[in-house]
């Protein structure tokens, strides 16, 4: 087993730091140059520099980045670590803008997301639907004037 950072800085706890120290792992600084395999089966990574690790599978992680840059943008809330806030029904906290999956506080899994999308999508669909019914009452009541 090794860590490979891809030429990033590790950002791990003191916690993590110390078991990292305790089970030996070994830590691979270098960017990541190539992706070896054979027949579909990966074997090494090459790094800049020309060194190379010989594996048999590769994890990778998504880290904390959240992608909610866009909706603040346009005013939605976020809490304190940058999840987008939403209500029950995927609304955002900015009428007509919904948020769904790995922006939300939600745990960050396909099949929450997936769920999510479907729950904003019917919000979205009765909205729309209201948002039709209100205008269309305000035509006829304008027209029976
Ligand atoms: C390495 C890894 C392993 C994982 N393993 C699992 C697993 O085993 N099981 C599981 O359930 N989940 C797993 N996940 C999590 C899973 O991938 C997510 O839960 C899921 O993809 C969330 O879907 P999403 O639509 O919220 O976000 P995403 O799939 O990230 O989709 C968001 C999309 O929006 C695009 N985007 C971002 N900003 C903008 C912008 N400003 N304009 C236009 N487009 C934009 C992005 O490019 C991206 O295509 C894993 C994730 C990673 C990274």
């Amino acid at each position: 087993m090794a860590i490979v950072t891809d030429g990033r800085q590790p950002r791990w706890s003191r916690r993590h730091k110390k078991w990292i120290h305790a089970h030996r792992i070994p830590i691979h600084r270098q960017t990541i140059r190539d992706v070896r395999h054979h027949c579909g089966q990966i074997q090494f990574l090459s790094f800049a520099g020309g060194s190379e690790l010989k594996i048999e599978g590769l994890f990778t992680t998504r880290g904390d980045i959240y992608f909610s840059r866009l909706a603040e943008g346009l005013g939605a809330k976020v809490n304190r670590d940058g999840d987008i806030i939403v209500g029950l029904d995927m609304r955002t906290t900015v009428k007509g803008l919904y948020a769904a999956g790995c922006v939300t506080p939600a745990n960050c899994q396909m099949i929450i997301a997936a769920g999510q999308g479907a729950t904003a999508a019917q919000a979205i669909n009765r909205d729309l639907f209201e948002e039709g019914l209100a205008k269309l009452s305000l035509k006829i009541s304008k027209r029976s004037r």
